[in-house]
């Protein structure tokens, strides 16, 4: 079993604790073999279907049968087992508590029957004493399963009965996490780590409720009128920590980030909260803020993006992904020389532009296949399209990632085979701040393979024309923001000289995003050589456009 080593030290603080808190007869290394195993049917216990708490029960009757059975060994156990046991389940830990519950029940009962025989035989006096024990480890078991053993401070079961039982007003709540923990705890070790919290912990309290929700996350709950309650709330918790902790005869200084959820507290589910804060801390922490508050429609595009994220391998496996083409003009005579291919994914819903998945694709390393099957579909496309007579130019995105590959080339020359496409008719558009960092030598061996290489979005970028002259790039594409203002005379005169200067390195122009006639026009008369936009024709299916193509020849 994977987690046996983990259960195994686990069985170890078990009997440790159990030593501590009273007589353990016997061998210790018979009593950690059977704490071992009492502990495999718990875990088995929290995650099987169904879900019978009563196991808890029995091994409670058994460590009575194994001796360990004084009201301290109970409580000690129930402590440990509420904190550490859920770390071991990834099935249901919610059922932890239940389970323990049991285990108390089954522990007394036991002890009772073993002290007094049958339960009916008991007098008066006996019963109480049963009772008062009974009471005392019920208080035991509410206790650890509602505090944090280190700090004493409420745990996160505690905040969530907390924000249940406000049904009225609005609530603030504060999740501090203390930055760089993981690298504290190692080199604190566990004993600083336990004094660092618990004066950490003093120093957050004060008129608010207060709970310690995780190793290194504290959560504060108040009352507020508005979200700026709590973000001033978080300030003043910062505030409250800035000063040295004294460790060890150091001065320790610590950061904290903080997650912030603040609403109405009529109809909120209490898990939701601290779901919500963990959310915003990680968007504080991503953005390297100090605090975010959480915001239900960032919280919902996020949601969005995962499931389109999860969505994105079997999308493309069915042939989710197609390709759309814009059509390339000549502006001289209005002929169409080319397309550029744009990936469109075809949702059973809808279809969803770049904007809301190329990223994604790039963030999940799947733009790389996804890459491939856009080119190879746009290739296919080129031979047919060629075989009916238009001899198009192919032009295709590359996203940067895929310039990094250093297999890049021999991709595409293996898709120009198998396609048929020459490979003259290809045209690749990069982005300059891709050309510029590594992609210099998979350009090159691109333009060996004779294919045609463009920079896309010319004129946003951060490079200087001088970079055209070195890079080996066949095509400028004007990008769009420059057209649009393309009519003012500044801008006019820059365009006017760009086009000179591709010119003169001996490379082609292009205008992308032309949407009126005058900024057709203009282009023209600057001498920009092809153009693209809306006016000519938006994106469309490879049938649309072959239609197009049909009319335009035979008019
Ligand atoms: P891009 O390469 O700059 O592509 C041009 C974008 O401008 C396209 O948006 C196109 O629909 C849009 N457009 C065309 N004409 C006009 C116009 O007259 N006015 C305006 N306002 N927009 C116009 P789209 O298809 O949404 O693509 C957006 C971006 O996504 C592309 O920008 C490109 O960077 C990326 N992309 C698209 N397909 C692929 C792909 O297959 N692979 C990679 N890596 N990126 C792609
Ligand atoms: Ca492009
Ligand atoms: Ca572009």
């Amino acid at each position: 079993m994977g987690q046996t080593p983990d259960l195994a030290a686990l069985a170890g603080d078990w009997l440790r604790g159990v030593t501590r808190s009273g007589f353990v007869p016997g061998v210790r290394a018979r009593a950690r073999a059977a704490l071992h195993d009492l502990l495999e049917e718990l875990v088995a216990a929290v995650r099987a279907e169904p879900f019978d708490p009563a196991v808890g029960h029995r091994i409670g009757a058994e460590l009575v049968d194994l001796r360990m059975s004084s009201p301290p060994v109970i409580g000690m156990t129930v402590r440990l087992l509420a904190e550490r046991l859920p770390s071991f389940v990834d099935g249901n830990p919610t059922r932890v508590p239940a389970l323990l519950e049991t285990l108390v029940t089954g522990f007394v009962t036991a002890q009772r029957d073993a002290a007094v025989g049958a339960a009916e035989q008991m007098n008066r006096s006996e019963k109480i004493h049963w009772r008062r024990v009974q009471t005392d480890l019920q208080q035991r078991l509410q206790d650890a399963l509602l505090h944090d053993p280190a700090t004493g401070l409420p745990n996160a079961q505690h905040l969530r009965r907390h924000l249940a039982g406000i049904t009225t007003g609005r609530v603030g709540l504060c999740l501090l996490s203390i930055d760089r923990y993981a690298e504290l705890s190692d080199t604190l070790g566990q004993d600083n780590i336990a004094k660092l919290l618990t004066a950490v912990a003093h120093r957050l309290a004060g008129d608010h409720v207060l709970a310690h929700v995780g190793d290194d996350q504290f959560a504060l709950v108040v009352d507020t009128a508005g979200p700026d309650d709590v973000i001033k709330l978080a300030d003043r918790c910062r505030r409250a920590l800035q000063s040295p902790f004294p460790l060890d005869g150091h001065a320790l200084y610590i950061d904290v980030t903080a997650g912030l959820v603040e609403a109405r507290t009529a109809g909120a589910d209490p898990d939701h909260w601290l779901r919500d804060a963990r959310l915003a801390l990680g968007w504080a922490r991503r953005d390297r803020r100090d605090h975010a508050v959480f915001e239900s429609g960032r919280a919902e595009a996020e949601r969005r993006r995962h499931r389109l994220a999860a969505a994105l391998p079997s999308a493309l496996a069915s042939g989710e992904f197609v390709a759309h083409y814009q059509p390339l003009y000549r502006l001289t005579d209005r002929v169409i020389i080319g397309v550029e291919t744009l990936a469109r994914w075809q949702r059973p819903d809808g279809l969803l532009l770049p904007a809301d998945f190329i990223n994604l694709a790039e963030h999940t390393g799947m733009i790389r296949p996804l890459g491939r099957h856009l080119l190879e579909q746009a290739c296919r496309q080129g031979t047919r399209w060629r075989r009916a007579g238009h001899d198009l130019l192919i032009s295709v995105n590359l996203s940067p990632l895929q310039l990094g590959e250093p297999a890049l080339a021999a991709d595409v020359a293996d898709i120009l085979h198998r396609s048929g496409l020459p490979a003259g008719n290809l045209q690749l558009e990069i982005t300059e701040s891709a050309a510029l960092t590594d992609g210099y030598a998979v350009l090159q061996q691109l333009k060996d393979l004779g294919v045609r290489l463009a920079l896309d979005d010319f004129g946003t970028g951060w490079s200087s024309l001088a970079t055209l002259s070195w890079l080996p790039v066949t095509t400028a594409k004007l990008a769009a923001e420059f057209i649009t203002d393309a009519g003012a005379p500044a801008v006019t005169e820059v365009l006017r000289h760009t086009v000179g200067l591709c010119h003169a390195l001996g490379m082609t122009v292009t205008a992308e995003g032309i949407e009126t006639p005058g900024q057709e026009r203009l282009l023209r008369d600057l001498g920009c050589d092809h153009g693209q936009g809306f006016h000519f024709g938006r994106p469309m299916p490879a049938s649309v456009l072959t239609q197009r193509l049909r009319i335009a020849r035979d008019w």
